[in-house]
């Protein structure tokens, strides 16, 4: 059984798998892979930004591995 443990996410205390704290970035296709990933910013992905909203608003983290909007970044 995996060992889960709490601490504080965006000012609220969270559960989370000990070993999958931290991965959601590295797990997410928005992160460093997508073009229209543009977090902190008016022109932020309508889908990312409102994940996050979600995310903050119920303290929950929702990494994206599928997406019908994806465009790989020109960046990377
Ligand atoms: S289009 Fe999809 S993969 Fe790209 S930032 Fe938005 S939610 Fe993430």
């Amino acid at each position: 059984m995996n060992k889960i443990i709490k601490y504080e996410h965006h000012g609220k205390e969270v559960s989370v798998r000990e070993d999958l704290k931290g991965t959601h970035a590295k797990h997410c296709l928005c992160f460093e892979n997508c073009e229209f990933f543009k977090p902190n910013t008016i022109d932020n992905c309508l889908i990312a930004q409102s994940l996050f909203e979600f995310d903050i608003d119920y303290g929950v983290t929702t990494p994206v591995f599928e997406c019908v909007k994806y465009n790989p970044s020109l960046i990377n």
